[in-house]
């Protein structure tokens, strides 16, 4: 594996490939790898001629300055499990290489509804963040894949529209969440878990899945209600547990039992946030 932390460098290197081959893939991170992450890497690399992966802990994306300075960082252990996994090119850029110039005012991207509900409610600021530091790294790698976990629901959703908007010649392959034994989602974050809290978070997905089992046509407040009341129950800080329509996110509150949906919830468990989701009707 290439180690590369300049624009110059990496783009060089990717125009010489590109001249011979025609698909790279693109794993962006924030590092602090996981078998969620890796598993990226292995679509990744069923799919295209060369593996790229970055890892950037982006601090536009973070709306909470606490979260930031407490992002786990495991950069050694990171490159490792990467080469490890057969990742072949590593973009490893600093904040200066990304972003160059602090007074060139910031580019607003017109997400539309997907900026102002759910995490956009909850994060404000944070999918401007994302599409400021993807849209770079995508102009600078260039893929013709980009490979992004259903675990950032709408984080996909968000990326989809960028590409749209954007006009970015790359597809985007959306992975299936890895989940610990127990159920919990993997994130970067649960290493901020403590071994009880670990084992209290899988009642995130246990709910879900509760949802899915119960949900009927017609009415979905009540079920909705009891999902968030469950959590809440079980020492969870219940930001929102909300069901939507799986293509373009709208909130569902009465469902005509045809409609592909999807159910998302971020809460609290002590000072971590986590959010999970599956689909309700594949
Ligand atoms: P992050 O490092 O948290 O920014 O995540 C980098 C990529 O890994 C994103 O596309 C995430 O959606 C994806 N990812 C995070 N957790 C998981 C997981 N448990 N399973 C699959 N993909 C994941």
């Amino acid at each position: 594996m290439i180690i590369i932390k300049t624009i110059d460098g990496i783009t060089s290197r990717l125009r010489k490939f590109r001249s011979i081959h025609s698909s790279i893939g693109f794993v962006p991170t924030m590092g602090a790898l996981h078998k969620g992450h890796i598993s990226l890497l292995q679509n990744c690399k069923q799919v295209c001629e060369l593996a790229v992966s970055s890892i950037f802990i982006n601090p536009t994306q973070f709306n909470n300055a606490d979260d930031f300075k407490k992002y786990p960082v495991t950069l050694e252990q990171d490159i490792y499990t990467l080469e490890k996994n057969g990742c072949d090119v590593l973009f490893l850029p600093d904040t200066n290489e990304m972003y160059p110039d602090e007074t060139i005012p910031k580019k607003h991207f017109d997400l539309g509804q997907l900026e102002i509900i759910l995490e956009g409610k909850y994060r404000p600021g944070h999918f401007q963040g994302v599409c400021q530091a993807v849209k770079r790294l995508l102009e600078i790698v260039m893929p013709s894949h980009v490979f992004m976990g259903q675990k950032d629901y709408q984080q996909c959703m968000v990326i989809k529209k960028l590409l749209e908007i954007e006009n970015l010649n790359t597809q985007l392959i959306i992975c299936t969440t890895l989940r610990e034994e127990n159920g919990l989602a993997m994130s970067s974050r649960n290493l901020r878990l403590s071994e009880k809290q670990r084992e209290d978070a899988a009642a995130i997905y246990k709910t879900l899945r509760h949802v899915k089992q119960n949900i009927r046509s017609g009415s979905l407040l009540q079920l909705k209600k009891d999902a968030q009341d469950y959590l809440s129950g079980n020492n969870f800080k219940v930001e929102y547990v909300e069901i939507a329509e799986a293509d373009n996110l709208n909130i569902v509150d009465e469902w005509d039992g045809v409609t592909r949906l999807v159910i998302l919830a971020a809460a609290f468990i002590g000072d971590v946030r986590l959010i999970d989701n599956i689909l309700l009707k594949d």
